[in-house]
């Protein structure tokens, strides 16, 4: 299995996932609705463009919230035990998505670009001394490889060109919450 292909699934194994693309950037977002999403400290979301991410088994609930600016972030769960598995944003509408890191076979083989919303870390919280941490949030420049910030350029470049996506839409789930 190539180092950029990834499998990950939910707590109870209904659903299973595959990502065969190396993640465009990944955040440990330490924000007070990550916390309370999350029932934890924070969360690792990797970012890919959404063709990238294929269903292989299991059933998607949608769970829509509001980001901190008010767009609707929708949250894909397990329909049989809740494992939060992937979200769609705002920004990128379907094209992209941030997967929950901690739900892949092997967590540890995906390390975050950045710490963010440090600012709203539970205060016992010890962030890493080698990964940048941010107070909030960052600008992609001071980050990410250029190759990344031409990945991102792209889908958003397709998100307001209003195309969808050529591929098969795998993700779709097969009933929705009454959110
Ligand atoms: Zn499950
Ligand atoms: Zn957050």
């Amino acid at each position: 299995m190539s180092e950029a292909i990834r499998e990950g699934g939910c707590g109870c194994g209904a659903v299973r996932y595959r990502v065969s693309a190396a993640p465009i950037f990944v955040n440990n977002c330490h924000c007070r609705q990550c916390q309370q999403q999350t029932g934890g400290t924070s969360v690792v979301n990797a970012f890919v463009e959404a063709e990238h991410v294929e269903l292989l088994q299991g059933d998607l609930a949608e769970h829509t919230v509001l980001t901190g600016s008010g767009g609707p972030h929708v949250i894909c769960r397990c329909a049989a035990c809740g494992s939060a598995l992937w979200s769609f944003y705002p920004r990128l509408g379907r094209l992209g998505l941030g997967f929950r890191v901690a739900t892949l076979d092997d967590p540890g083989s995906v390390k975050p670009n950045a710490v963010i919303f440090a600012s709203e870390a539970m205060p016992w919280v010890a962030h890493p001394e080698d990964i940048p941490v941010f107070e909030r949030s960052y600008a992609f420049k001071d980050v990410l490889a250029p190759e990344a910030i031409a990945r991102m350029h792209a889908l958003m470049e397709r998100k307001s060109a209003g195309r969808r996506s050529p591929h098969r839409e795998p993700l779709q789930p097969s009933r929705k919450s009454a959110v």
